[in-house]
C-alpha cells in the first residue's frame, strides 16, 4: 500500500515561514545543507550567552563548564553512531575535514606504490580527491567499482575488484546525487576479508535513517553536521580506537600535544591528537542539539515520512512527460534527481526559484558519475523530515510551468511558441 507522511515539523524551523520571491518557500535542497530548527540556534547562542570559555586549559569555573559541555557533545556523538568508546569520536569541520585527516593519517604513512584504494563511481568529490593526492604521495592507485543504469553498484564488479593488493575501501553510504543506498554493512564483511580497512563517507545517510557503526563493522564513519540539521563547519568521524592509537597527528599545534620540547614533542592520545587548535566549542554543542533532536522525533519515523515522501515525489514525477528520472535504485534515501527533456537543469532550477521551490541543479561534486550517465548534471530535490506533500506538488507544478515556458511538455501541452 501506499505510505502516508507522517511528520508535521515545518513550524519548528523558522527560516521555513520566510516567503522567497513572494512565494511559500518549498525547500528541497537539504543534501546541499538542512535548515535548522529553533533548539539548534537557541542552543549555540545559550553558549555564547552563559557558557562561552575556551576549553580543556582552563582552572575557571566557566571553561571547566565548556569542557564538560564538549565532552558531553562528544558522549551525544558517539551515542548517535553506536560508537563503542567516546574516544572514537574525533570533531572535524565535516565530512571533507573527517576524510583527508584518514588519508593524510591514515594512508599517507601505510601505503605504498601499488597498494589500492577501492571507492566507487558515485562518490563525492571529497571522497575522491582526498584518495588521489595520497595516490600522488605514496604511488599507491585508485580502482573503482562501477555503477549500474539504475543507480546501484555492480557488487559483482566490487567483488572482482577486491585483492590483496586492496589496502582501502572509500565508500559512501548514500549517493547524494542519485540516493542510491549502498550495502555497507555486506561491502565492509568483504572488504575485511581481504585485509582492507573501510571508510563509509555517511554524509548523505544520517540524517534519513538510524546509523549504527557496529553493527556495519566499517573502520572509519565520517559525516557533517549541517545536513543534519545542525551547524556548519562541525562534523564528525568515527576512527576504530585500535586504528586511531597508531595513527600520526596531521595537523599540528596546541591541545594535541603531551609534551612538547624542541628535540622531541610527545603527542596526546586519540581523540585531541586529532583535535590540534581551539575547536568548533559552540558548533559541537549546537551539533549534539540537532542530535537530539532528531533522537526526539526518532529515525525511525523519520524514514517512514520521508519513503513515503520519495514514493510520492518519484510517482508524480513519472507521470510528467518528459521527465526521466535518474538513479532508479531498489534502495533509496531522501533523492529525487531528474531530467526535463529541452530544459538544461540550471534554467529548471531557475524558473523553479521564481516559484519558491529550492533544488539544486549541476554535478553535485559526483562529476565522475555524470560522466558515467554521459550527461552534464541534474535537477535534484533532496528531502528533509520537515518536507510534505505540498513541497512536492510545488516541484511538480513548477516543473509543468517551465514545461510550459520552454514549450516542451512531452508532446502533451499546447506548444506556446517558444523554441526549447
Ligand atoms: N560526501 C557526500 C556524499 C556529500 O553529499 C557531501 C556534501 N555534499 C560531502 C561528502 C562533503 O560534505 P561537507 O561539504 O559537509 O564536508
Amino acid at each position: 500500500g501506499v505510505q502516508t507522511p507522517i511528520l508535521d515539523l515545518a513550524a519548528d524551523f523558522p527560516i521555513l515561514s520566510r516567503p522567497v520571491h513572494g512565494r511559500r518557500l518549498a525547500y528541497l535542497d537539504n543534501g546541499a545543507t538542512t535548515q535548522k530548527p529553533a533548539a539548534v540556534i537557541e542552543a549555540e547562542a545559550r553558549f555564547y550567552r552563559e557558557s562561552n570559555a575556551n576549553i580543556h586549559r582552563g582552572v575557571h569555573w566557566l571553561s571547566q563548564h565548556a569542557t564538560e559541555l564538549y565532552d558531553g557533545a562528544r558522549a551525544t556523538v558517539q551515542r548517535f553512531l553506536n560508537a563503542a568508546r567516546a574516544d572514537e569520536i574525533v570533531f572535524t569541520r565535516g565530512t571533507t575535514e573527517a576524510i583527508n585527516l584518514v588519508a593524510q593519517s591514515w594512508g599517507r604513512p601505510r601505503l605504498a606504490a601499488g597498494d589500492e584504494i577501492l571507492l566507487s563511481t558515485m562518490e563525492h568529490h571529497s571522497n575522491i580527491v582526498p584518495w588521489q593526492l595520497v595516490c600522488e604521495q605514496t604511488g599507491a592507485v585508485l580502482k573503482v567499482i562501477p555503477v549500474q543504469d539504475n543507480g546501484e553498484l555492480d557488487m559483482a564488479a566490487f567483488e572482482g575488484l577486491l585483492g590483496e593488493r586492496t589496502r582501502l575501501l572509500a565508500i559512501t553510504h548514500v549517493s547524494n546525487a542519485l540516493g542510491t543506498v549502498n550495502p555497507v554493512a555486506e561491502m565492509t564483511r568483504r572488504a575485511h576479508a581481504v585485509g582492507a580497512v573501510v571508510l563509509v563517507d555517511g554524509a548523505q545517510a544520517v540524517a534519513h535513517q538510524a546509523v549504527d557503526v557496529q553493527a556495519i563493522g566499517c573502520d572509519f564513519y565520517a559525516f557533517s553536521g549541517h545536513k543534519l540539521y545542525g551547524p556548519t563547519g562541525i562534523g564528525a568521524l568515527y576512527g576504530r580506537a585500535e586504528l586511531l592509537r597508531h595513527m600520526p597527528p596531521w595537523q599540528g599545534g596546541g591541545d594535541m600535544i603531551r609534551t612538547v620540547a624542541f628535540d622531541n614533542t610527545t603527542f596526546a592520545p586519540p581523540p585531541q591528537r586529532f583535535e590540534a587548535g581551539t575547536p568548533n566549542i559552540a558548533g559541537a554543542i549546537a551539533l549534539a542539539a540537532a542530535i537530539d533532536y532528531v533522537q526526539a522525533v526518532g529515525l525511525a519515523r523519520i524514514h517512514a515520512h520521508e519513503q513515503a515522501l520519495l514514493d510520492y515525489g518519484t510517482r508524480a514525477l513519472q507521470d510528467i512527460p518528459g521527465v526521466r528520472l535518474v538513479g532508479t535504485a531498489q534502495d533509496r534515501a531522501g533523492i529525487l534527481s531528474f531530467l526535463v527533456d529541452g530544459i538544461h537543469p540550471h534554467d529548471l532550477g531557475t524558473i523553479l526559484d521564481a516559484e519558491g521551490v529550492a533544488i539544486r541543479a549541476g554535478h553535485h561534486c559526483a562529476m565522475p558519475l555524470m560522466t558515467r550517465f554521459g550527461i552534464p548534471g541534474t535537477a535534484r530535490a533532496s528531502l528533509g523530515l520537515y518536507n510534505g506533500l505540498a513541497d512536492l506538488d510545488a516541484l511538480v507544478a513548477a516543473i509543468h510551468k517551465a514545461q510550459a515556458l520552454f514549450g516542451t511538455r512531452g508532446g502533451t501541452a499546447p506548444c506556446t511558441g517558444r523554441a526549447a
